[in-house]
């Protein structure tokens, strides 16, 4: 972050390990939500049944009854596939890692939606691309300007979206521009990585079938995670892409680190096998729902009228956009961490290029209801303060 000084950087940590700071940084699940009790049973079964299976090797690609389990809810999700076109990961990031091995050398251009999610930004780093970023609105990445980047950009190779609920700004992609991303790919041999990690959590409007849904070429590969509708802790996700694609990411996942933990997968198996999952992500949506209202409504009630927000329809986040000037980085490290003792995080990292200032990524997921209005209305409160209308 060039934005910040170490010095600055050791202050805001300093000032956020304080307990009595709020803080709506962290993109963490809420952890009341993890199915402890079924969880509990099931690693007892896992290990007291069929130890002998769960604690040996398996697969690199992963056990096939979870690949098998996960290729039926992605079928019902509008992708068709089966076994075969599922890789069990450590957690979707490693798809992130995986996918750039596969396909980027240095100097590569990787087009990113901006801003984007900062762990792809990590993951891909090591690689070497070149990035070349589109605008985005309400609607997700603007086709439009897609367009052009590609004609500036004939040779890209990789374009990386989070089209549900998007990290860090809660923007969902219309039907029409998914649509219309599969023509420009095909139409320049482009590879799409679609990671959807908050996919299931859409807690008002209607699902939206993914990219994925729309190639008829082979060149999406999906990102799928149980982090944030099972527990991050078991470190699972999964890609899924052609026969030949997740062969060779297979291959990568075995130089990586052989396979995913076989105990862990025999756990989500089993979890998946015994209890209706789709009744736990229901509780989970209806909660987040709640959480995020409460935390729009309170920001409309107590922010200054300058300060606009996205209202995402699932997911963890809203995006704040402060007037221009603002900096949200200096204003966290000089006033809202020491004098409301609340944290956020900053948006200047989220944007690959050209760092942009006035925005702020807030998560209304951890928080407890009471503390996400006390956290807010403080903020609210000497933002007003320091507002000149
Ligand atoms: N992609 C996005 C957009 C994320 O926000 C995250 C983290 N929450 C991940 C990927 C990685 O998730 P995990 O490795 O826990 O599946």
């Amino acid at each position: 972050m060039d934005v910040m000084k170490p010095n600055a950087i050791r202050d805001l940590l300093r000032l956020g390990a304080d307990p009595r700071v709020i803080s709506f940084g962290g993109g963490y699940p809420d952890a009341s939500l993890f199915p402890i009790t079924e969880l509990e049973g099931i690693v007892h079964e896992a290990v007291a049944v069929s130890g002998r299976d769960t604690l040996q090797y398996t697969v690199s690609n992963g056990i096939p009854r979870l690949r098998q389990q996960i290729a039926e809810r992605m079928t019902r999700d509008s992708i068709p596939c089966a076994e075969d076109n599922i890789l069990i990961l450590q957690g979707a990031q490693q798809g992130l890692d995986l996918v750039a091995k596969m396909l980027i050398d240095k100097g590569n251009v990787i087009i990113t939606e901006n801003p984007t999610f900062l762990g792809a930004l990590i993951a891909f780093n090591p690689y070497e691309p070149a990035y070349a970023t589109v605008r985005m609105d309400q609607d997700g990445m603007d086709m439009d300007e897609l367009e052009l980047t590609l004609q500036r950009n004939p040779g890209a190779k990789l374009l990386y979206t989070v089209p549900d609920f998007q990290n860090p700004t809660g923007v969902t992609m219309s039907l029409e521009r998914r649509k219309r991303l599969i023509e420009l790919a095909n139409r320049y041999d482009l590879m799409v990585l679609e990671d959807s990690p908050y996919r299931e959590l859409r807690y008002q409007g209607t699902p939206i079938p993914p990219i994925k849904s729309f190639d008829t070429e082979g060149r999406v590969i999906f990102l799928g995670s149980f982090s944030k509708i099972l527990a991050p802790g078991l470190r699972l996700g999964w890609a899924v892409a052609s026969e030949e694609l997740t062969q060779q990411l297979g291959l990568l996942k075995l130089a990586a680190d052989t396979q995913c933990s076989t105990l862990n997968m025999s756990i989500a198996s089993l979890y998946l096998e015994r209890y209706d999952i789709d009744a736990h992500i229901k509780t989970i949506r209806e909660t987040y729902r709640r959480k995020k209202d409460l935390m729009l409504d309170t920001i409309r009630r107590t922010f200054p009228q300058n300060v606009s927000f996205t209202d995402p329809s699932g997911g963890l986040f809203t995006w704040l956009t402060f007037p221009e000037g603002f900096d949200t980085t200096r204003f966290m490290a000089d006033h809202a961490l020491p004098e409301a003792k609340v944290a956020y995080v900053p948006g200047a990292t989220f944007f690959p290029l050209e760092q942009r200032v006035n925005h702020a990524r807030f998560s209304y997921s951890t928080q407890a209801d009471e503390v996400i209005v006390r956290g807010v209305s403080a903020l609210g409160q000497l933002l007003t303060s320091r507002s000149p209308n």
